[in-house]
């Protein structure tokens, strides 16, 4: 018997993963810097009159006609005088002027809700991101925290974790303890009334210090630091988004204890769910002692489970369905997120349905897509509007 021979591996050091990851940063860099030219930001969409309309609830004539009073922004024709066209900013004084009966209340503050999973690869970030820009364009001012330190939804707003963000830009101050308000952490963003608390790796230490802290003080409620953290802002948005990392982290907890509702994305197969599971006895067993040993009573207005990357094609995934439908019942949100095609082409990549004036494929593929997301933010919504009419 003929044996071959392995030759063994060249070690590789740690200063050779150093120069790789430097590498690999760039690479980020480069492609973000082609995907953005010629600008070097990201561009918020412009909208035609009939989308105006549409997101204002009314016809092509009742827009023509309000037009000609010119006391809403008028938009402007296009480079062929074809088309008249609207920035993102004048679109929403528009639907702002339309929807006032669905904004928020005088008097109301905002809604916060998480976006949470502990499974990587769900559609957390995308669907904190897709329903932030939804509520956006119904009239809503909208906060966005990123506090997973890996800042994919960071990413999402052009913004590089690496490379753009600096601690303060983050929630690692009010986790150190150095500030107690989240306002100085807040950037405005590409997209009008759609501001950011970024996220970077530098978030990994609140892992060590809000326990960190807790040893010091025993009275120090390492949980309730973001919530008090968003006190001082909640007049000012009428709903905060918060994106959450993959795993029970002290950061996750604060995102949940900070929040009047949840919503759990979880795409239709048969580990997602099983996990699913853990993340609900994990989160309870742990909320239940925070708790407990406070003395407090923490509750939710509403807890959604939305399905999420639904592959119709997929002949399993009818099956977890009806498992999740019966795990879940009125939890579970009545709209599916399809798999879809239209956010993997090269220049979309790093956005949404949202983000994409024109679509260039099929038009089909592009409306079920958007569809299944303005869907999500029209339930969201109307829980929103719930929680608004809860509080005292
Ligand atoms: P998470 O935050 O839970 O890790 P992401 O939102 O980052 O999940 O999504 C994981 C990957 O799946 C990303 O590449 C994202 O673009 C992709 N994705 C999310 N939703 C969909 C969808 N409906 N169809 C196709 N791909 C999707
Ligand atoms: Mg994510």
């Amino acid at each position: 018997m003929s044996s071959t021979k392995a030759t063994p591996h060249r070690k590789i050091t740690i200063a050779a993963v150093v120069e790789q990851a430097e590498r690999a940063i760039q690479m980020v860099n480069d492609v973000r810097s082609r995907m953005l030219a010629p600008q070097s930001k990201k561009q918020a969409p412009v909208f035609s009159m009939t989308q105006v309309a549409a997101l204002c609830g009314i016809d092509k004539g009742q827009f023509s006609y309000r037009l000609t009073k010119e006391d809403l922004p008028g938009g402007q024709l296009n480079s062929t005088g074809s088309r008249r066209e609207f920035s993102l900013e004048s679109a929403r004084k528009w639907i702002q002027s339309y929807r006032a009966e669905s904004l928020r209340p005088k008097g109301k503050r905002a809604v916060t809700i998480s976006v949470g999973n502990f499974k990587g690869g769900v559609s957390k970030t995308t669907t904190a991101m897709t329903l932030a820009q939804g509520l956006n364009l119904r009239g809503h001012r909208v906060l966005v925290i990123d506090t997973d330190p890996q800042g994919s939804l960071t990413t999402l707003f052009g913004v590089l974790p690496d490379t753009d963000v600096s601690e303060d830009q983050t929630i690692a101050a009010l986790a150190s303890g150095d500030e107690t308000s989240i306002k100085p952490a807040i950037q405005s963003t590409y997209w009008d009334g759609l501001d950011l608390v970024a996220a970077a790796p530098v978030l990994f230490s609140a892992e060590f210090m809000l326990p960190a802290r807790q040893m010091r003080d025993p009275s120090f409620q390492f949980w309730d630091v973001l919530n008090l953290g968003l006190e001082s802002v909640r007049d000012e948005y009428d709903v905060i988004i918060i994106d959450t990392p993959p795993s029970l982290s002290y950061l996750t907890i604060n995102a949940f204890m900070a929040s009047d509702g949840l919503i759990v994305p979880l795409p239709p197969n048969a580990l997602d769910f099983a996990s699913s599971a853990q993340f609900w006895s994990l989160f309870s067993d742990l909320a239940a002692n925070l708790v407990e040993s406070a003395g407090l009573t923490k509750t939710f207005d509403f807890i959604h489970v939305l399905l999420s990357r639904v592959d119709a094609s997929d002949a399993a995934s009818s099956v977890v369905r009806t498992w999740i439908a019966a795990t879940y019942a009125e939890k579970l949100l009545p709209v599916e997120i399809p798999k879809t095609s239209v956010t993997s082409s090269s220049s979309a990549e790093f956005g949404t349905v949202y983000d994409i004036s024109k679509y260039d494929g099929n038009i089909k593929t592009y409306k079920r897509a958007r569809d299944a997301y303005d869907r999500v933010a029209d339930l969201v919504e109307q829980s929103i509007q719930s929680s608004w009419a809860g509080q005292d």
